[in-house]
């Protein structure tokens, strides 16, 4: 033990347990900006369970940056509608071909293969997970963290400058932080199998590239498509006569199966029958689990130098197949403010991560059990309300576009930020367009006569101002003038990067403003959409976060300038002497 006033060396590690999908991503996020970090996990190896088989759009862009959004794609099967039926009628289809985003479809990918995508990206940043692992308890004093991990039968002590507990639903980390986890089990047992599907709802292109939701009077019923060919992932509600006893053990998220009943394959195949109505052939089980799930959520995501991320802060239904999408977003939220506070921002930075993070998972939470509901609704009152809800979801343009925008998570914005950089200055925005605490939006844009999308430019590191000329000639001297204002007290050359989007080509660049080529990259909006999109019908600059989360915008004039200086003072380090302290270099 170590003696009692010590205080942190700024050399002890950021400690990541857990190494699930989200702890590696945490990893990952903090190690390409060149911040110590250990992994440990207490599973002797990776997991190899297909769990999470959706990744959404808003995950797939949060991750373009951490250099594994193409591999991801790459391995997985785009799924481009989502399609529902009430018995054998198709009552609602949700194309994803509407979704703005560079990714408009749902990834089908099992958690497996993502997990060990995951797993490369954090080895070419340096980093080994390490396995069989387990921190047995935790402790704080006087701005260090003690671990006490457990290797087999040795148990040693490690010291972190922070942790964050990415280790699941019955985390030791929110364990022995006294964090609560609030909620309760859903009363319902589901089943979750990945098998061999010949059936005519399967058949098919369509039948690869759709995920098909049945409603019955004994439950919904799900299947969607796997990589594998001919493979599906079934997910149902369980049949009364098939459930055992309720448990009240708050560490389910899901995938539990202690208790649970076993169910065969032609029981399977008899239910599939009675509930999807149609017939079908189904082999080859390679996962079958039945499960039960808990609505709970962290009562804070925050002790001290202790965060909580992922399953470890909320569990809930894998209705809609939002956990690990959501945990990952935590992941992400949280390492570029940490990093940022390493290098010597405000450590106030930090509680936005709480102020940002738990209303989200307290919506998914909300929704996801909102949904199981109304999937297993059997009254005809009940499933004529759900019958007229989707219809409507699916005939009304802009409710669809905004349902989808919540499906794929686009919508996913934090009112209740703590940063500021709110109210935008008056006259920059419309009251549509996006602000403070909204997902900057993608578009297409055109880069040295190449087609590229937005969110695709901006580097990898650090927060990006992006700059709409609006076809105005004078755009380029006014941003000169104001970059020196913008760029005093922080390093910005190396953590902002400028990016000008212009409505017309060589209209509005002004070879005499001083803005260099190698300063600013230069975009061309051919179709003015992106402008429409971001409401830039007069010069305006936005300051996208790491995140893809909009800053701060305000006008292209020096009224928006504290307001901007507010923002980058909260979430940038201070400028620093490079030679005294060489900045390290991220990976
Ligand atoms: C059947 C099913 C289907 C699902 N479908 C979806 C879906 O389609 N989409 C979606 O987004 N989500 C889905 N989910 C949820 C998703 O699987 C979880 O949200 C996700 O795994 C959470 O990731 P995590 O990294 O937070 O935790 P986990 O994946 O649980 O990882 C926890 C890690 O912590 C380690 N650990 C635990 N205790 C300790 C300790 N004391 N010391 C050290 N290490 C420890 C474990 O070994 C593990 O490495 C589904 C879940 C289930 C069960």
């Amino acid at each position: 033990m170590k003696p009692s006033g010590e205080v942190m060396d700024p050399s002890d590690p950021v400690v990541v347990v857990g190494a699930g999908p989200v702890g590696v991503t945490a990893a990952i996020e903090l190690a390409r900006r060149g911040v110590s970090v250990r992994v440990v996990s207490a599973g002797a190896g990776p997991s190899t369970t297909s769990k999470a088989m959706g990744i959404h759009a808003r995950t797939l862009e949060v991750l373009q940056r951490t250099g594994v959004s193409d591999r991801l794609v790459g391995l997985g099967l785009p799924l481009h509608s989502f399609r529902i039926h009430d018995q054998r009628r198709a009552i609602a289809e949700l194309p994803f071909a509407e979704v703005p985003s560079a990714f408009p479809f749902a990834l089908s990918l099992g958690q497996d293969v993502t997990e060990k995508v995951l797993r490369d990206r954090l080895q070419e940043a340096g980093v080994e997970v390490e396995w069989g692992t387990r921190l047995v308890q935790l402790e704080q004093e006087d701005g260090t963290v003690r671990l006490t991990l457990e290797q087999g039968e040795r148990r040693h002590e490690a010291r972190a400058s922070w942790v964050i507990g990415c280790d699941g639903g019955s985390s030791t980390v929110r364990r022995s932080s006294g964090i609560a986890f609030e909620g309760e089990p859903f009363p319902q047992w589901f089943l979750v199998a990945d098998l061999q599907v010949d059936s005519p709802v399967t058949a098919g292109e369509a039948g690869r590239s759709r995920t098909n939701m049945f409603f019955s009077d004994e439950g919904a019923t799900a299947v969607f498509p796997l990589p594998e060919p001919g493979l599906y992932r079934l997910a149902t509600a369980l049949p009364q006569d098939a459930v055992p006893a309720i448990d009240d053990d708050e560490s389910r998220g899901g995938g539990g199966d202690r208790g649970a009943p076993t169910v065969d394959l032609a029981a399977l195949e008899q239910l599939w029958q009675r509930r999807v109505g149609r017939p079908a052939r189904l082999s080859d089980p390679r996962w079958i689990s039945p499960f039960q799930f808990n609505s709970r959520i962290a009562a804070s995501y925050r002790s001290g130098r202790v965060f909580l991320a992922g399953d470890a802060a909320h569990v809930h239904s894998p209705v809609g197949g939002q956990g690990m999408n959501t945990g990952i977003q935590d992941a992400v939220n949280l390492t570029w403010k940490l990093a940022a506070v390493l290098e010597g921002a405000p450590e106030g930075l930090l509680d936005t991560y709480e102020a940002e993070r738990r209303p989200v998972a307290e919506d998914v939470l909300h929704d996801s059990r909102r949904n199981a509901v109304m999937a297993s609704a059997t009254s005809p009152l009940a499933k004529a309300g759900r019958s007229l809800a989707l219809r409507t979801v699916t005939r009304v343009g802009p409710v669809r576009r905004r349902f989808l925008a919540g499906l794929t998570m686009l919508a996913v914005s934090y009112p209740a930020s703590v940063l500021p950089g709110r109210p935008a200055p008056t006259g920059s925005r419309p009251r549509w367009a996006p602000g403070p605490g909204h997902r900057a939006p993608d578009g297409d844009v055109s880069l040295r006569g190449c087609p590229a999308r937005l969110l695709g430019l901006l580097a990898p590191h650090g927060h990006a101002l992006v700059s709409f000329d609006a076809g105005r000639a004078d755009h380029d001297n006014s941003l000169a003038d104001l970059l020196p204002e913008i760029r005093t007290g922080h390093d910005l050359v190396s953590e902002i990067h400028v990016v000008v989007v212009r409505r017309y080509r060589g209209h509005g660049k002004n070879e005499q403003s001083g803005l260099s080529p190698e300063e600013i990259t230069e975009v061309l909006d051919p179709t003015g959409r992106l402008h429409d999109t971001y409401g830039a019908s007069r010069p305006v600059m936005v300051l996208v976060r790491p995140d893809g989360v909009i800053g701060w915008r305000g006008p292209l004039a020096p009224s928006g300038l504290p307001l901007l200086r507010a923002v980058t003072d909260a979430s940038l380090p201070p400028a620093r002497d490079s030679h005294a302290h060489p900045r390290r270099l991220p990976t």
